[in-house]
């Protein structure tokens, strides 16, 4: 493994072209990292310092080992908010760019594609290239022919390829395969005080017609709740955690506008108003991170890799997809269920003994044929990485693997940058 402690460190090595698979806090589900020692070479670029300012507008320049939790301290000590809020904090900002990281807040605030201004980032010389949001991709039948292919993934977080349309796009959701992001402009909001709930309701696998209630109901309110997250009953069991009612999923919801959710949401949800628990922010969080983080250590002790989806579906399809669910919790093979319910984008992950493993990927690749029958997005958050790779084909065309083979072509000629990732299938 090599370790850059500054850029011009991390340039000298990009400039020998050595293929490298770059990496910051290594908290990819779809990277086994643990696995990959011997195999390739890593380039740990957590180490190299983390720098942030504030600019005019409101607007951070981030460069360096800076995870989301510095950078929303950061912005919060200057009265700013950031408008990510990837689930596990710990991860590099920068490697969000790469991974086109989305969290909690695209409920409210969209993605995180349309809140990077600029990126600067260093090229197969380890020259440094700037790239504007504000300038379009140079023009060429295929590439139309690649966006009309997107469209249908247009709202979503991410679709099974990447956005290609503005200059930034080059390194969002890139995964790292055509240069090292070095340094980002990114966009803020005015921090405003937050009020955390906790809905308390049946569980899914028993009736839906609250899930789906709630799910419809909260789609008019992206402007004022900026985050609507699901943790199942089974979670809860998981973590043994005793703070929150025993037997029941939960919904909780972060909203900026505490009168107008009340008034017009909460108290329309047909619910006695008691049963709603009120959280501190911290609670919250923990709350929320905790589910995958115990998933990720619990695979990592156990040598089994993750078995979990990250597919997103339209608000028409999304009874569907819990009906998916529910027919995959039926296999005899323990699971749990969480995510980012509001978008419609669940974390279902089974939880299997190593005899069991086999069986999952079978059920996972059943379950992306009927995604790609609802016209979903396979991986609408954690990207293919490595070991999606073996879902990710049916979902593309020619199109794709022509626009990826003209990319690797044109940005990574030495194909250095991480030649085992999705570009090169
Ligand atoms: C508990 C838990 C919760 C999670 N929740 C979310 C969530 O809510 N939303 C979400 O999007 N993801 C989530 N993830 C997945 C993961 O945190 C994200 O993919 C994150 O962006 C990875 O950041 P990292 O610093 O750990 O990157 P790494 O895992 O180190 O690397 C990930 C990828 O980014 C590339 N990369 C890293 N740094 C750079 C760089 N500077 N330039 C170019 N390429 C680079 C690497 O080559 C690799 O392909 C979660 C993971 C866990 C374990």
């Amino acid at each position: 493994m090599k370790t850059f402690k500054d850029y011009p460190a991390l340039r000298d090595h990009i400039a020998t072209h050595e293929k490298t698979l770059y990496f910051s806090s290594q908290t990819s589900t779809v990277i086994p990292f643990n696995f990959l020692e011997g195999e390739m070479v890593l380039g740990n670029l957590s180490t190299i310092a983390g720098k942030i300012r504030l600019l005019a507008d409101g607007v951070l320049e981030i460069s360096g080992g800076v995870t989301w939790k510095d950078a929303r301290s950061f912005a919060r000590s200057k009265g700013r908010d950031l408008l990510m809020s990837p689930t596990e904090e710990s991860a590099g900002v920068l490697a969000g760019i790469a991974t086109s990281c989305t969290g909690e807040r695209s409920f409210g605030f969209g993605t995180l594609r349309d809140q990077v201004e600029r990126i600067t980032y260093l090229d197969f010389n380890g020259a440094e290239q700037i790239l504007s949001r504000d300038k379009f991709l140079e023009d060429s039948e295929l590439l139309r022919e690649y966006q009309q292919d997107f469209l249908p993934y247009q709202k979503m977080k991410n679709g099974p390829f990447p956005r290609l349309e503005r200059e930034t796009d080059l390194m969002i959701g890139m995964e790292g395969q055509l240069g090292v992001v070095k340094e980002i402009h990114l966009e803020t909001v005015p921090y405003k005080n937050l009020n955390y709930f906790l809905i308390p309701l049946g569980k899914w696998e028993e009736s839906c017609e609250m899930h789906l209630d709630i799910f419809n109901k909260v789609q008019a309110f992206r402007d004022h709740i900026l985050s609507c997250e699901l943790i199942d009953e089974n979670s809860l069991r998981y973590l043994g955690s005793d703070r929150i009612p025993k037997g029941r999923d939960i919904i909780v919801i972060e909203t900026s506008s505490l009168e107008k959710v009340y008034e017009e949401f909460l108290t329309n949800l047909g619910m006695d108003l008691e049963d709603i628990i009120e959280l501190s922010e911290g609670d919250y969080h923990h709350l929320r991170m905790e589910v995958p983080r115990k998933v990720q250590e619990d695979n990592s002790r156990r040598a089994v890799i993750k078995k979990g989806t990250d597919a997103q579906v339209s608000p028409e399809n999304f009874g569907k997809l819990l009906g998916i669910y529910k027919e995959m919790g039926k296999k005899g093979i323990p699971y749990i269920l969480f995510g980012h319910f509001g978008d419609g984008h669940l974390h279902f992950n089974f939880l299997p003994d190593k005899e069991q493993v086999d069986t999952c990927e079978d059920l996972l690749k059943e379950f992306y044929k009927e995604i790609k029958l609802l016209k979903g997005s396979p991986f609408a958050e954690h990207g293919i990485g490595l070991i999606k790779q073996n879902f990710i084909r049916p979902f593309l065309g020619e199109n794709q693997f022509e626009i990826f083979k003209d990319l690797k072509k044109r940005y990574d000629p030495y194909n250095q940058f991480f030649p085992q990732g999705f570009l090169n299938l």
